[in-house]
């Protein structure tokens, strides 16, 4: 009986999971393009901090450290920072939007089914790192599929997950994003 060799050039054929993605979100000569730009909105990080776990790992906007609530005006929200209550980088990146699934909250004491939450998963580019503090905003595009200046926003994805995925070298070929949504 022939044995099975699930692996028979492991190692140095692997795809060019950047260069693959880059030409499914953005088309090649025979590849249809279907992805689309978003705005990846991404806090700043205190000094030092390499990768944000909690929220004071972050930069506080002026009119969260000022107010004695030490929140951010959701209903006026500051210049500065939009409401976020941190200071932050707007940047523009590709992606593949999948379909949205819910998500439903079963947690012990909670009536079944009680809490749904609406999800997305969100394959983004190779980017630097990306955290669960930071946000997709979706906005709208004109028929080349730019986003329309001034930026109309059409829904504000929370991050609930970032995770990257690496090559077998450990270089970021792109990220997965899980997200619910404001
Ligand atoms: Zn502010």
């Amino acid at each position: 009986m022939k044995s099975i060799n699930f692996f028979p050039r492991s190692g140095g054929i692997e795809l060019d999971l950047r260069k693959e993605l880059n030409r499914t979100l953005h088309g090649a000569p025979d590849e249809v393009a279907k992805g689309a730009l978003a705005i990846l909105r991404r806090m700043r990080r205190a000094d030092g901090v390499v990768y944000p776990v909690k929220s004071t790992d972050l930069l506080p906007c002026d009119c969260r450290t000022n107010g004695y609530e030490n929140e951010p005006d959701k209903d006026y929200p500051c210049d500065v920072c939009e409401g976020e209550g941190y200071l932050f980088d707007d940047e523009i990146v590709a992606l593949y939007k999948t379909n949205r699934y819910e998500y439903q909250d079963v947690e012990k004491y909670k009536a079944w089914g009680k809490h749904t939450v609406s999800m997305s998963f969100f394959y983004v580019e190779y980017h630097e790192s990306i955290s669960r503090f930071d946000k997709l905003l979706e906005a709208n595009h004109n028929l080349q599929g730019e986003i329309i200046s001034p930026v109309q926003l059409l829904h504000r994805h929370n991050v609930h997950m970032a995770e990257s995925f690496r090559a077998d070298t450990g270089r970021v070929e792109f990220w997965r994003l899980s997200c619910w949504t404001d």
